[in-house]
């Protein structure tokens, strides 16, 4: 449902701001030719907090009187009429504490950022006169008074589009809630206070530029942009001063001003800005730091970024910039120096001019994109023309981005915002890459300790059956090929059961431990020895002819004898009988080896025990 804005309804409802008492009157009597000081005089006289001020301002060291002034009349000759109008009309307003009314409107604020407007307009009417300085002034203080008009007639409403929203977005809400937005309602007002046509007019086209002309209304309109800009850069703290130093530039040279006069002409600003705020209660020392500082720094963390151009002045003004804007910044004043710094550093983002010498930014791009290390470098160029061919040379050479010169620092920014969500998420799955590198190599021991536990008997650490039967049939498959012969030896502890029986299961346990040491040490390095289970063993020798297996049964049932386990006392000494079989050449398959060495096991326990005995083949 689209409402209709009603200005008249909103007046006679007293929703808005008007100015008060004596400033109205004063208006409307200025509104009329040759008025009379003699009746302004008495007007004012009838309001004596506005005539102390009046006369506290016309003897005030800004103004400049020489000489002391003690009456209305000699102040409105000093001051001009229309001055005495705009400070009437200025105090009526900025003294009334009954708007401040509406939640999140930062009412200091405002008037601090009006009055600043306001200062800086009349100074500049001064150095290109359009309008008198003292109408300039009045101008430039209300030029946004339909924001505290909104505040004022919707004030609780007005809190919450404001708690949220700023720029043209809040433009568009308040169009959309209050069907009608701050800029046409300060149009209407000041139509409505008898502003002149062509200051309202001025106004809409500072609003809604339309193209150049040189009409009294557009320089008017270019002025108070200019000084809208000006007090934007008074109101913001040192951080955000630096950020809108590059636009401010840009557009005092619209106003033939070179950088030192635009120095000068801020410091001036300043200056009367804080004595007009002393005069009439406006604190001019509040400061507002930048909402795309702010929220670049919330959303994302500084960059590691290389500036590299040859202009060194340029230089110096990014990489502060860049800094107040939370980066990190190191500069280079040539492609060379950038790559050696690159290659060193690994910066995330470059800014890089196109020309300089003796590397240029396009064979610094080009350097970087070809090489491993600095293809992820985000590259943004600055370039003075935007032509087709130009910019395919420079996207080919490996740029991501370019901005234009004259450099428009918030673009800038907005570009290295974007190139930072790239970074962002490069950075992102690099370190995915690299935890998944981490994982698969960590798999990889896990998976190495589960097969070793797979293949592991758990009580003797020697091999277990599983892994000693694979192990067998592939060494049998290695010794066919290589025409090589293979040995096994079937071990199995004598009486052991007793073991178990007469001291339990954990000193039958320590003598397995035992004797699997015992078969371990006696084999060589090549041969596999196995816990088949319980307490046989399997020992299986690459390699190995049926005298070599005879000897090292021999050995391994000797050391058994020989050595027995300390720490259990058994009845008996513990003995092991062994079965040898063996293949040469393949002729021997790998099962009927572990056949014929059980078989041959087998007949040393039913002849004598603890005895080495080979396989009949
Ligand atoms: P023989 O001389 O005929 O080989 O007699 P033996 O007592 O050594 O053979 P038998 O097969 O009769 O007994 C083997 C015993 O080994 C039976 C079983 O309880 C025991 N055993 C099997 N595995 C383990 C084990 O892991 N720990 C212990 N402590 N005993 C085990
Ligand atoms: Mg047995
Ligand atoms: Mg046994």
């Amino acid at each position: 449902m689209t409402q209709k804005f009603n200005f008249h309804e909103l007046k006679t409802s007293n929703r808005l701001p008007s100015p008060s008492g004596t400033a109205l009157e004063i208006m409307k009597l200025l509104q009329h030719d040759n008025v009379e000081i003699e009746q302004v005089a008495q007007l004012i006289k009838l309001d004596p907090a506005l005539s102390g001020r009046i006369l506290q301002f016309s003897n005030s060291a800004s103004i400049g009187a020489h000489r002391s002034i003690s009456n209305i009349k000699d102040a409105i000759i000093m001051m001009g009429m229309a001055a005495v109008k705009s400070f009437a009309l200025s105090l009526s307003l900025v003294g009334n504490d009954s708007y401040n009314r509406c939640p999140n409107f930062n009412y200091p604020a405002y008037w601090s950022k009006s009055l600043a407007t306001a200062v800086a307009v009349s100074m500049l009417s001064t150095r290109e006169r359009v309008i008198s300085s003292e109408e300039a002034f009045t101008l430039g203080l209300l030029m946004d008074i339909g924001r505290l008009a909104l505040a004022t007639a919707w004030s609780e409403s007005y809190g919450e589009c404001i708690a949220n929203t700023q720029g043209d977005e809040l433009l568009k809400l308040e169009q959309e809630r209050f069907a009608i937005n701050r800029n046409m309602l300060t149009l209407m007002l000041l139509a409505d206070w008898g502003f002149l046509s062509v200051h309202v007019e001025a106004l809409k086209l500072c609003f809604e530029p339309s193209g150049e002309s040189l009409s009294k209304a557009n320089r008017l309109a270019k002025q108070l942009v200019f000084a809208n800009q000006v007090a934007n850069y008074c109101v913001a703290d040192e951080e955000y001063r630096v950020v809108l130093m590059p636009d401010l530039l840009i557009e005092a040279a619209r106003h033939t001003f070179d950088e030192a006069e635009l120095n000068t002409f801020i410091t001036d600003v300043l200056k009367q800005w804080q004595e007009w705020g002393n005069l009439i209660n406006i604190k001019t020392d509040i400061r507002q730091s930048s909402p795309e500082l702010g929220a670049g720094k919330n959303n994302l963390s500084g960059l590691n970024i290389l500036v590299v151009d040859d202009d060194l002045m340029m230089l110096a003004r990014l990489s502060k910039q860049l800094t107040a804007a939370g980066h990190k910044v190191a500069a280079c004043k040539d492609g060379d120096a950038a790559l050696k710094y690159a290659l060193e550093n690994k910066p995330e983002l470059i800014i890089t001019n196109w020309h300089m010498k003796p590397m240029d930014g396009i064979e610094l791009s080009k350097t970087l994109h070809s090489s491993t290390w600095g293809s992820s470098i985000y590259i943004i160029m600055l370039t003075s023309t935007e032509e087709e061919s130009a910019l395919i040379e420079a996207f080919n050479a490996g740029i991501d981005d370019y901005v234009t010169t004259p450099l428009s620092l918030k673009v800038l920014l907005a570009r290295i915002r974007a190139g930072q969500r790239i970074i962002t998420l490069q950075r992102e799955v690099e370190k995915e890459r690299k935890d998944l590198q981490r994982y698969i190599a960590e798999l990889a021991v896990a998976n190495r300790r589960l097969e070793l536990m797979a293949n592991t008997d758990v009580l003797t650490g020697l091999s277990n059956r599983r892994y000693s039967l694979n192990r067998l049939e592939q060494e049998w498959g290695s010794a066919q090929r290589n025409k090589r012969p293979l040995s096994v030896l079937m071990l199995d502890l004598d009486h052991f059961k007793s073991v178990n029986d007469s001291l339990g299961h954990d000193a039958g346990d320590l003598v397995l431990v035992h004797s699997a040491k015992i078969i371990k040490k006696c084999a060589r390095a090549t041969d596999i020895p196995c816990r088949l289970g319980g307490e046989e063993f399997l020992v299986i020798c690459p390699n190995t002819d049926p005298k070599a297996a005879l000897l090292l049964a021999e050995r391994i049932r000797q050391t058994i004898e020989k050595n027995q386990v300390e720490s259990v006392s058994l009845l008996n000494p513990m003995t092991v009988s062994i079965g040898v079989a063996c293949s040469v050449s393949g002729n021997t398959g790998w099962k009927e080896l572990i056949t014929l060495s059980d078989e041959a096991l087998y007949t040393v326990k039913r002849d004598k025990r603890n005895a080495v005995q080979l396989a009949v083949q």
